[in-house]
C-alpha cells in the first residue's frame, strides 16, 4: 500500500498524478498540465480568445515556437512550471488520479470514494 508512487497534484485534462508540471493561475476550470501538449493546446486556446494581446505581440498562435509560447504564458497569462511535493498528511493522488486521504481513526490512507466516504480498511466514516 506505502509502495505506491504518490503524487501531489492531478493534470486536469488528462488526470494522470503529477509532482510536476504546469500551473494556471487564473483559469478555473482547468488549471494543472502534465504535458506539455496539453498545455501547449490551453496556451493556444486561452491566447486566441485574447486579439488584443495577439495585436500587442504580433503573434501568430499556430505557428509560433513553443519557447515563444511559454515566455508570452510566463508573462502574460499567469501559466507557469511548478513543481510539488506530497507533504505529510496531505492527500495525494496515484499515478491514475485516484485521491488518497489519511483515516483519522486508523492512519491509513485509503482511496477516496465517491458515495462511498468511508476508510477502505476500518470502516470509519471519513
Ligand atoms: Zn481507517
Amino acid at each position: 500500500m506505502e509502495n505506491i508512487e504518490k503524487f501531489a497534484r492531478r493534470c486536469d485534462v488528462t488526470n494522470k498524478g503529477m509532482n510536476a508540471g504546469w500551473y494556471d493561475e487564473n483559469s478555473t476550470e482547468h488549471q494543472y498540465f502534465k504535458d506539455r501538449e496539453v498545455v501547449i493546446a490551453h496556451i493556444q486556446s486561452a491566447l486566441i480568445q485574447d486579439t488584443q494581446l495577439i495585436e500587442d505581440l504580433n503573434l501568430d498562435v499556430k505557428n509560433e515556437s513553443f519557447d515563444r509560447l511559454f515566455d508570452v504564458a510566463y508573462n502574460h497569462l499567469g501559466i507557469y512550471w511548478e513543481e510539488w511535493k506530497v507533504e505529510k498528511g496531505e492527500n495525494y493522488f496515484n499515478e491514475f488520479g485516484t485521491e488518497f486521504v489519511q483515516c483519522h481513526k486508523c492512519g491509513c490512507y485509503t482511496e477516496i470514494i465517491e458515495s462511498f466516504d468511508f476508510c477502505t480498511h476500518c470502516l470509519t466514516h471519513l
